[in-house]
């Protein structure tokens, strides 16, 4: 009470003392504060949620295009054997949605990116 420590600064958030063994963090460059505040109020930059919502939509793409190459791949098949039709019906089945999975992934991935 009363005495000052000249060594020892206070957070500016929570005006708690911040120790010797702990690093006191720099806030908008001007206020002292003590590693719990500073995680608390530091803003964390968005970017990693654009880049994990990128790679989503690029995760459908990839997805929708193996599901076209299986579904020619079945439908080549199906055809060289004498128009298999359930080979080919299946190929159609790979396709259709391969192709819906690859357009949305596209979409999207434009409409998030801006
Ligand atoms: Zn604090």
């Amino acid at each position: 009470m009363g005495k000052t420590q000249p060594t020892a600064e206070t957070c500016d958030n929570c005006g708690r003392v911040i120790g010797k063994l702990e690093t006191p963090h720099l806030l908008h460059g001007e206020h002292v504060v003590c590693a719990d505040c500073y995680q608390r109020l530091h803003p964390q930059p968005p970017v990693q949620t654009i880049e994990a919502t990128a790679k989503l939509w690029k995760a459908v793409q990839a997805i929708g295009v193996l599901g076209i190459l299986v579904g020619v791949v079945m439908l080549v098949i199906g055809i060289r054997n004498q128009g298999d039709a359930a080979m080919t019906g299946l190929g159609a089945l790979f396709i259709v949605p391969g192709c819906i999975g690859y357009i949305v992934g596209r979409v999207c991935a434009w409409w998030f990116h801006g």
